[in-house]
């Protein structure tokens, strides 16, 4: 057998001859040619006869690693004019529009950056992490189900910080599939408004309930003329905790201050440990943790009550309680934060009163919490694996690719086309 034919049966890409292969040190370097005599627009799905100019343009591809060899391909492109695109490189079959690594090798990528590290990934295929992330772009782009917008009914709107709560993304998931739908850079008003343009007036007006955080960013968008006018507004139980933590903390870090100043700076380095403690449900500490909590207990004063009051919270949702239940918990939650003076639960108190109808629909129509709950810590570790991407599309993309409604179709899993 002649080395392009063999060559052209272990690479097995689509609509090629194989006309060279040269062994280069370290990297093996294959030559092809399109079988088409048709050029076709890279972005979208006009096709020509002639070509734009006779200029070649020499393009190359790294398809998957052949053992220890990095394989490379290469091949004279033409130019086509496109109507809508203009003059372009033409697209080929094999590799997705403006990348430089085949299709096979990005979906790899792809299915290997929701599973591994990024140290492993980037030590396994030998590309860098931003690289990496503009691979994961192209394969959501093709890959998330064309239908994930339709059928839209019990949704949630989150938003998440990542690098450190300087930018956020916002998400919409699909109560119903537990999976992300949409997402977007951005936690403002606008930033929803696009997903509901995007959804369109006849889906909008499907949705029947939406659940979200007790800001007003996102209400506001949905309450807007053409979105989900009619739908339920639900602050779920997932928020409404969140929301009772962020007051612990902010009181957490009024007497972290004062400490600060004292001239004993020992009590003020064991509180130090003291913030995990009191984040974490009690269920979940270590030995330390929990005599660290005891402590506090001990100790009493503002930080204790704030804890208790935390917990109290959580405690309302944590049952099986009818709506009836949670609401005169709510109540009785409400005036003790009132009471306790701490400003931080003042305005908690203030916002769960104002926001009390939206809470009990959520336990009426039991928006499913756990799920939420799952899907959140999820997104957090995803996150954190995304740290060092320089852009929020990346790790928009990552967190798509591995919680959104896309099935992963490895190279060695494709239905073969033979000569295709
Ligand atoms: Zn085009």
């Amino acid at each position: 057998m002649r080395a392009t034919t063999v060559f052209k049966l272990l690479m097995d890409l689509p609509g090629v001859t194989v006309s060279d292969v040269d062994f280069q040190p370290a990297k093996v370097v294959v030559t092809v040619k399109l079988r088409n005599k048709k050029l076709s627009c890279p972005r979208c799905e006009f096709t020509a006869k002639a070509r734009y100019d006779t200029r070649p343009v020499s393009s190359s591809w790294r398809h998957l690693d052949l053992g220890r060899w990095r394989l490379e391909v290469r091949a004279d492109l033409r130019r086509i004019e496109c109507p809508t695109h203009g003059a372009r490189t033409e697209g080929v079959p094999f590799a997705r529009a403006s990348s430089h690594f085949t299709r096979d090798f990005e979906d790899l990528v792809g299915w290997l950056a929701t599973t591994m590290d990024k140290t492993a990934l980037r030590r396994l295929v030998r590309i860098d992490w931003d690289t990496t992330g503009r691979i994961i772009e192209r394969v959501m782009a093709t890959g998330l189900d064309p239908a994930r917008l339709d059928n839209l009914f019990v949704i949630g709107a989150d938003e998440v910080s990542w690098r450190k709560g300087h930018s956020y993304v916002t998400l919409v998931s699909n109560h119903d599939t537990g999976k992300f739908v949409w997402g977007k850079e951005g936690k403002d008003t606008a930033t929803l408004d696009c997903f509901f343009s995007e959804l369109g007036e006849e889906r909008s007006a499907q949705i029947t309930a939406i659940s979200m955080d007790m800001g007003a960013a996102f209400e506001k968008s949905a309450r807007k003329e053409g979105h989900a006018t009619k739908a339920v507004i639900c602050f779920d139980p997932f928020h409404v905790v969140q929301a009772g933590t962020q007051a612990l903390e902010k009181v957490r870090r009024g007497v972290w201050q004062d400490l600060r100043k004292l001239p004993d700076q020992d009590t003020a380095r064991r509180f130090k440990g003291a913030r995990w403690c009191l984040l974490r449900n009690p269920g979940d500490l270590s030995d330390d943790e929990s005599a660290t909590l005891r402590k506090i207990k001990r100790r009493g004063g503002d930080l204790w009550r704030a804890y208790a009051l935390k917990e109290a919270l959580r405690a309302i949702f944590a049952g099986d309680l009818s709506e009836e239940e949670v609401g005169a918990l709510l109540d009785r939650f409400c005036s003790r934060a009132q009471r306790s003076g701490m400003k931080p639960f003042v305005t908690l108190a203030q916002t769960i009163r104002k926001r009390r109808e939206g809470i009990l629909a959520a336990v009426r129509l039991g928006v499913n919490n756990a799920r939420h709950e799952g899907l959140n810590r999820r997104v957090r570790l995803i996150i954190n694996r995304a740290y060092g991407f320089h852009s929020a599309n990346a790790a928009l993309a990552l967190i798509m690719v591995t919680l959104g409604p896309i099935k992963h179709v490895l190279p060695h899993e494709r239905v073969l086309v033979p000569n295709a």
